[in-house]
Formats: structure tokens, C-alpha cells, sequence
């Protein structure tokens, strides 16, 4: 028993540290809200991007123990001053979101109180929090009472868990896997055919419809498709659209795509991880037209609603279909079992212990209101707008009126080829960094591709950008002896 007690004596001791004491934490506070108030005041002063640096092997773990200042020098040095920064307003490549400052202080909160949000049982408070939340996004969306949904860490989970809903739900398994079929557009992120790699639908077939000048799906296409599947003995499932695509931010026909998924019977799906919450914004509420139509759906706030990374929704209407896969009940969580009443978080997901993720929305909703968010959401609009008719004025040529706010857009040289042209002068950008724009392909020709959704971006960012490209411009120019 002495010799029990003695080791636990010792081990307490040289465990002591991982409590730090009231001065030690204060101590670690004031280091990080220097550090993080110097990053947020000197944001616009760094460039947006950095690229090329070879491997460091100054941040490995080496057993030895630093200084929280040291650490956070070599935070500085290592992670923030290099790659591209996505807290910037000049962030305006992939799909940006910014990381609005209240959101971290939940994240603090949760860390330290370490609420458990994956049963009610556990925390009936965190879960109601992120119940709460998901309601609200019903009622956004319009989804019915009876529909349930999942914080989950991003819009990839959040359509793997509606695509294992919408397999559960058809059966797609065995035989039937090799006569399934799901319609996509071209467009569809990637993280959807990932999904269906992950739930085992590798196999089905899947048919992309023919889209329009604007990259939508043309939904009659749709109907065609499914009746000759239909004829030849095929068995048509689901069909994916999306509320916003990743590539031009285009709004596939909501609602002329839902009449067919009903009359059809098809699991309707709907992507809306990029341009969901534009819904907010009142001149962009009819594109959304029939989004309540789907048997579910994924939105991100950590996009439209400009969250730091680490946070996804998924919506679905169907709770039987959600519980084939992720309902489990164990007897070592028999006391959790109390209420069926309410849905548990670890019942619409994969996980079962998580980060309380909820509360980094639920905070800044508190705090702010709703109009912030939406007098953002149409800045970006109008911004897109704005940088478009500039881009104009220096000559260049244009991609389709967007949808939402992604736009692309190609300097039309004519004595060098195109895609060579505007690749090397996304070359230049890229080595400017002080704005970050990324590229893709439409209609096999590299354009430079622009998404304004950072709420840190401003009508001097885009300004800035402009100065930026005319600047390259030149260089490319010049490079070329034009
Ligand atoms: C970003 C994106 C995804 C993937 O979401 P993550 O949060 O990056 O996992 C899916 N679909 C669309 C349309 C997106 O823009």
C-alpha cells in the first residue's frame, strides 16, 4: 500500500504541470492576445500568399520542452509566413471563409470547459446548443419539423453523411450496386465522388448532365436520362446538385431538378457547402428556389458564414435512413439511452466524441445578430460585381454573370496562346502574392478563377488586386516581348 501511495505521490508531482497555475495561465493569455492582436492588426500588410519553401524540421516534436513565446515565434515563422493565409480579405483563391475573431474565443471556451457534445446525456446543454443550431438552419432552408441534421467538421462529412443516408435508404448494396445510377453535373466538388469511394458505391454509374453556358445542370437533360436508364432496366437513384459550385459558384434549377427527383423517386441532394447562406441575402433568395426540396442538404458555415475551418452542416428528412449507418446502441453507453426524444449527435454521425463545435457558431450568432452576416454575404456579391467591371477596363475578358461570388476571367492574348499567357501571368501573381487567386478549366481553356467570400474582404482589397494584376499584366507582357 506505502509503496502505492509513494508512486502516486511522484507521479503527481511530474504530472503537476499540465494544471498551470492562475499566473501561468494569465501569464499564457497575455502572450497569445499579444501575438494574435498583431497578427489581426498587420493582416493586410502581409501578403496573401508565399509561395515555395522547402521542408522544416524546426517544428518537430523533439521531446525537449519551449517557451510558449518561443512557440509562438516559430508559430509566426513556420505557419503563419508561409502558404497561402486564409484569415486575409486578399485570400480570394479555392473557396475562402476569413475566421471571424468570436468564433475563436468559443473555441477557447469549449476547450476549457470540454463539453461533451455528442449525447444529451452527457451535456444536455452543448447538445441542445447544436440542436438548436440545426433547427435554425431548418427553418433558413425551409426543411420540415421532422428533419434532422449534424455539426460535422466540414462539408465533406456532411455529404458523406447524406450519401450513406441516401444508399441506406435505396438499398444499395450487392448486386444492385452495378445497376444504380446518380446524376451529377461536371461541376460536382470532388468530395462527392470521394464519399461515394468511402460507402462503397465506387461502382455505380454515374451519368453528368449537360450543363449550360453558365455551368448549371439544364435539368431536361435529367429527365432523359433517367427515362432511357429507366427503359434499359437500370436502377436510378439520387441526383446531386449544387447551391453553388466550387468551380463558378453556379445555382443548378432547384426546383425543376426536385420535380424530377419526385416524380422519379430520387433521392434529391443538394450541395449548398459553398453558396448555401447566400439565401440570407434577399436579392439572391429566389435562386435558392426549391433548396427545400431536397432530401437533404449540406451547407458550411465555415464558407458563407465565415467561421475559422472546422465547421460543416448536413440536413436530412429522412431520420430512419440517417439512423441505418450511425444509430448504435452499446452496453457500455446503456445509461445514455434515457431520452429518445432527442436526437443525439453521435446518432447523425460517424463520431462519437468530438470538439463542441457548435458553440463556435452559436457565440457569434448571439453576439452579432444575423444582419452582420448578411450585409457580408452581399458585400461579396457586390464585390464580385465590382472586381469584374474593373478587370473589364484593363482588358480582360470575362467568364458568364455569375450566380453568386466566383468568377473567372482570362487576359485574351492574341500573338501567344491563351492558356500559356494568363498561366504565366498567374505565375506573377502568384510571386506578387499580395492578393491569391487560384485557376481552373472551363470548357478546356485555363482561366483565372476569383471566389470573394473572406468577410475580411473590402473594396481595397479588390482595389489592391487590381493594382496587383495590371502590374503582372505587364510583367507578362514584357516576358512575351508584346
Ligand atoms: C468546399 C466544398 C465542399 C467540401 O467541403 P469541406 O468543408 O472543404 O470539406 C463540398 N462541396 C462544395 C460545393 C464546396 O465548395
Amino acid at each position: 500500500m506505502q509503496e502505492l501511495i509513494n508512486k502516486l505521490n511522484q507521479l503527481e508531482k511530474h504530472s503537476a504541470i499540465l494544471e498551470p497555475s492562475e499566473k501561468q495561465r494569465e501569464h499564457y493569455q497575455k502572450e497569445l492576445h499579444k501575438y494574435s492582436s498583431q497578427f489581426i492588426r498587420e493582416i493586410d500588410e502581409h501578403p496573401s500568399f508565399i509561395e515555395g519553401h522547402g521542408k522544416t524540421d524546426a517544428l518537430k516534436f523533439e521531446g525537449s520542452s519551449k517557451s510558449f513565446s518561443e512557440l509562438l515565434s516559430l508559430y509566426h515563422e513556420e505557419v503563419t509566413l508561409k502558404g497561402i493565409n486564409p484569415a486575409s480579405g486578399g485570400h480570394l483563391g479555392y473557396i475562402p471563409g476569413g475566421g471571424i475573431y468570436t468564433a475563436s474565443l468559443a473555441d477557447y471556451l469549449a476547450c476549457v470547459t470540454n463539453e461533451y457534445a455528442g449525447m444529451y446525456y452527457g451535456s444536455p446543454g452543448a447538445v441542445t446548443i447544436e440542436n438548436d443550431l440545426i433547427e435554425w438552419m431548418k427553418g433558413v432552408f425551409n426543411f420540415p419539423k421532422s428533419a434532422i441534421g449534424n455539426l460535422t467538421s466540414g462539408g465533406s462529412i456532411a455529404n458523406l453523411i447524406a450519401l450513406t443516408a441516401a444508399r441506406d435508404h435505396h438499398q444499395i448494396k450487392n448486386e444492385l450496386i452495378h445497376k444504380s445510377v446518380i446524376y451529377v453535373s461536371e461541376q460536382v466538388h470532388h468530395c462527392i465522388h470521394k464519399a461515394l469511394r468511402i460507402i462503397g458505391l465506387s461502382e455505380v454509374i454515374i451519368r453528368h448532365i449537360d450543363l449550360d453556358e453558365n455551368s448549371r445542370i439544364q435539368a431536361n437533360f435529367l429527365e432523359e436520362l433517367v427515362k432511357t436508364d429507366l427503359q434499359n432496366n437500370l436502377n436510378p437513384f439520387m441526383v446531386i446538385a449544387s447551391a453553388g459550385t466550387t468551380d463558378t459558384g453556379a445555382i443548378d434549377p432547384l426546383k425543376t431538378i426536385g420535380e424530377i427527383a419526385e416524380k422519379h423517386k430520387l433521392w434529391y441532394h443538394i450541395d449548398g457547402a459553398y453558396g448555401g447562406f447566400f439565401i440570407l441575402v434577399d436579392d439572391k433568395k429566389n435562386d435558392f428556389d426549391g433548396i427545400e426540396m431536397a432530401d437533404s442538404l449540406v451547407i458550411d458555415p465555415h464558407k458563407s458564414l465565415f467561421l475559422p475551418y472546422g465547421l460543416g452542416a448536413v440536413l436530412v428528412k429522412n431520420k430512419e435512413a440517417v439512423f441505418t449507418s450511425h444509430h448504435y446502441t452499446a452496453n457500455y453507453m446503456q445509461d445514455a439511452l434515457s431520452d429518445y426524444s432527442i436526437i443525439n449527435p453521435a446518432d447523425v454521425s460517424p463520431e462519437l466524441t468530438k470538439h463542441f463545435r457548435g458553440l463556435r457558431l452559436w457565440i457569434p450568432l448571439q453576439l452579432h445578430g444575423i444582419e452582420p452576416f448578411k450585409a457580408s454575404l452581399e458585400e461579396k456579391i457586390v464585390l464580385t460585381h465590382y472586381f469584374r467591371a474593373l478587370l473589364k477596363d484593363i482588358g480582360f475578358k470575362l467568364g458568364p454573370e455569375p450566380d453568386l461570388s466566383v468568377s473567372y476571367f482570362w487576359f485574351p492574348s492574341e500573338e501567344i496562346d491563351k492558356n500559356e499567357f494568363n498561366k504565366k501571368l498567374l505565375e506573377f501573381i502568384h510571386e506578387d502574392g499580395s492578393v491569391f487567386l487560384s485557376s481552373t478549366i472551363i470548357n478546356s481553356q485555363f482561366v483565372i478563377r476569383m471566389a470573394i467570400l473572406a468577410f475580411r474582404t473590402k473594396k481595397n482589397t479588390i482595389d489592391k488586386g487590381i493594382q496587383m494584376i495590371t502590374e503582372c499584366l505587364q510583367k507578362t507582357k514584357a516576358y512575351y516581348n508584346m
